[in-house]
């Protein structure tokens, strides 16, 4: 056994549901939700499943692609605005973008989750990644053609562009906040789950930030 697991003291644990108290949680089970953990009594274990089963069914889909899309569209728009900031700065805004996407499609849905809800934010998020992208090239190449493009750049246009990006080796720092978006906005509306044991690297950074 490790000399680090003999030092732990008995933690004094608390039923979110019914506020027992214990030292010794066994039969004890946790409910992981996005950020951190609630311990729950062994007879309140039904009830979290309930609620947890509840969380997933019935999302209102419309409402979560509606909302996710209103908030891709701003963030499309962010990404234009913001262009000239440096990459690492965007890395930061790409996760930001992906977390509001995926929020927005969890405030949508009527405070769902589950994997319907985790795809359709990856793929908001991806889109308002690409939307900012095809509204950049829009103005360079409106811009060099100066004036002389009526209306928007054709999106067969934009693809091509892109795909000239990518071969002149350009195209990287995109495909990264791309996928960082798409990664966070993905876990946003993960569906919640009971486990029999307290979740380790929840507890590291519960250790980190308390
Ligand atoms: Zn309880």
């Amino acid at each position: 056994m490790a000399p680090e697991f003999l030092s732990v003291t008995p933690q004094r644990l608390r039923c979110y549901v019914c506020g027992t108290f214990t030292e010794s949680p066994n039969g004890w089970s946790y409910r992981v939700r996005l950020r951190g953990h609630s311990p729950v009594c062994p007879s309140c274990r039904s009830k979290a499943e309930q609620e947890i089963e509840q969380l997933a069914s019935n999302p209102n889909l419309l409402g979560a692609v509606l909302f996710g899309a209103v908030a891709a569209a701003v963030a499309a728009t962010g990404c234009y605005l913001l262009e000239g900031v440096p990459t690492a700065e965007k890395i930061g805004i790409a996760a930001g973008i992906g977390w509001v996407v995926g929020k927005a499609v969890v405030f949508g849905s009527g405070n769902k989750r589950g994997p319907s809800l985790q795809w359709t934010a990856g793929a908001l998020a991806g889109a308002a990644i690409l939307g900012g992208q095809y509204l950049i090239l829009n103005h360079l190449v409106s811009k060099l053609a100066s004036g002389s493009l009526s209306g928007w750049l054709p999106w067969r246009q934009f693809w091509i562009l892109l795909g000239s990006l990518f071969a002149q080796g350009k195209g990287f720092a995109g495909l990264l906040l791309f996928t960082v978006a798409i990664s966070c906005a993905f876990v946003v509306p993960r569906a919640e789950k009971l486990l029999s044991e307290p979740p380790r690297i929840i507890r590291w950074w519960e250790k980190l930030v308390g």
